[in-house]
């Protein structure tokens, strides 16, 4: 690195050594991309155009390789093929639901697994993406919740999972062709595994490769970020990521949501309401989305419902309905149509949007909440087998 580079970058853009080995420039901010190329003996003049080209050649064409990087000089090509890397997390298994769900489990470094799903819809599609192996928090409802936090995902993990969904919907243009404008992967959701405004850093510059005009190109309306109720980082969002908000309600009382998602203690009802008041939006369109998991006897009746209402009086809203996906020991059990179906049509009176998310991949049990308790399952049914055949060693 030149004497003269300026740090700019916190340490969550540090660029990530592997040990011994080279940096990884997947992931990497314009800013920490630029520092690192500098730092290897790209000119400094040259260095923000370099970012540019490469960019293109890893986020628009899925190019993984820097010889293919035709407008880049071979000395050049070479030099940076000593020094980097351009790695994405490795697919360990993929599996397609009836329904065309895709659900991936990838490995990390470390061993790591986290789970990607991808759900083809009319006109689009939505890939669920994880930010966190495990969760720090404790919703009762969720499963992942019931595990300890391993470990935050890197930037370069966080976008890599989009690259690794693109390669296998097969839908990299070759380069240089016109920008196509129907994608496959039209969508991202921060729904998978972990609480991403506890990874912010991270889950921000991933998010703005996602939006660059030289990375990922889609639109900060095409991005939903789901968060427990982390208020003092609602305000970041806006202001660093700008994409839309989607938040885990799920209660109507601070009694009730203080045992679903405990964070309310911290950041209780009002405190949410406040910042989700203040969050702002591009257009009248934009809304935000109250996420509501349906928990038999728990908060499905029709006062929680009016009671619902009245909390976000005034807050462009859709209230997505989640009927409860049940795991293995789980506390609670699921409304039952019925009673989902009156809370909803209360809902949609009071002039609100208020789909029931029809569970998508429930036989690769690719639904929300479950993504963690399939992978544990699974190996638990591994480890039964070698248990049975006396392969259990330690
Ligand atoms: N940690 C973030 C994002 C991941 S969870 C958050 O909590 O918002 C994505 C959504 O699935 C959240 O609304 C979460 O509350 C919900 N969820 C978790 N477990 C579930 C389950 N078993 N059934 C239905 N929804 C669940
Ligand atoms: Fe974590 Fe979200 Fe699950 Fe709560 S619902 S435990 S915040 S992943």
């Amino acid at each position: 690195m030149s004497a003269s580079a300026p740090i700019t970058q916190d340490v969550h853009t540090i660029p990530r050594k592997l040990p011994e080995g080279p940096v990884n420039l997947v992931g990497l901010t314009r800013d920490a991309m630029r520092t690192a190329l500098i730092g290897a003996g790209t000119p400094e003049k040259q260095a923000k155009m370099r970012v540019g080209q490469i960019w293109q050649w890893i986020y628009q064409w899925g190019v993984r390789d820097f010889d293919a990087m035709t407008n880049l000089a071979k000395t050049y090509r070479a030099d940076l093929k000593e020094k980097f890397v351009i790695e994405v997390p490795e697919v360990v298994t993929r599996q397609v639901s009836d329904d065309g769900t895709r659900k991936y489990l990838v490995r990390i470094a470390g061993g790591h697994e986290v789970e990607v799903v991808y759900i083809p819809e009319e006109g689009r599609g939505t890939l669920c993406i994880s930010s966190q192996v495990g969760c720090t928090l404790t919703c009762s409802f969720c499963h992942t919740g019931t595990q300890k936090l391993v470990r935050n995902l890197t930037a370069g993990e966080i976008i890599g999972q989009v690259l690794v969904a693109r390669d296998d919907l097969g839908e990299w243009p070759e380069p240089g062709a016109p920008k196509d404008e129907t994608r496959l992967l039209s969508n991202i959701v921060l729904m998978g595994m972990g609480e991403p405004l506890y990874n912010f850093e991270n889950v921000r510059d991933a998010m703005k490769i996602a939006m660059d005009d030289q990375g990922i190109q889609l639109s900060r309306r095409r991005i939903t970020l789901s968060t427990s109720g982390v208020v003092p980082e609602i305000e970041r969002t806006a202001e660093e990521i700008g994409c839309q908000l989607a938040v885990s309600f799920h209660a109507t009382t601070d009694e009730v949501r203080d045992r679903l998602v405990p964070i309310n203690k911290r950041w209780n009802i009002e405190t949410l309401l406040a910042a989700l008041r203040a969050y702002p939006r591009g257009r009248n369109s934009e809304r935000i989305t109250f996420e509501y998991v349906m928990l038999n006897g728990v908060n499905d009746s029709d006062e929680d419902a009016r009671r619902l209402i009245r909390l976000i009086d005034g807050i462009p809203a859709k209230i997505n309905l989640i009927p409860f996906n049940e795991w293995p020991g789980a506390p609670y059990k699921r409304s039952s149509n019925n009673r989902i179906r009156a809370f909803a049509d209360i809902i949609y009176k009071a002039g609100y949007a208020s789909p029931i998310r029809t569970p998508r991949g429930e036989d690769i049990m690719a639904a929300c909440g479950q993504l963690k308790s399939a992978t544990e399952r699974a190996r638990k049914s591994r480890r039964q087998i070698e248990a049975d055949a006396g392969l259990a060693g330690e």
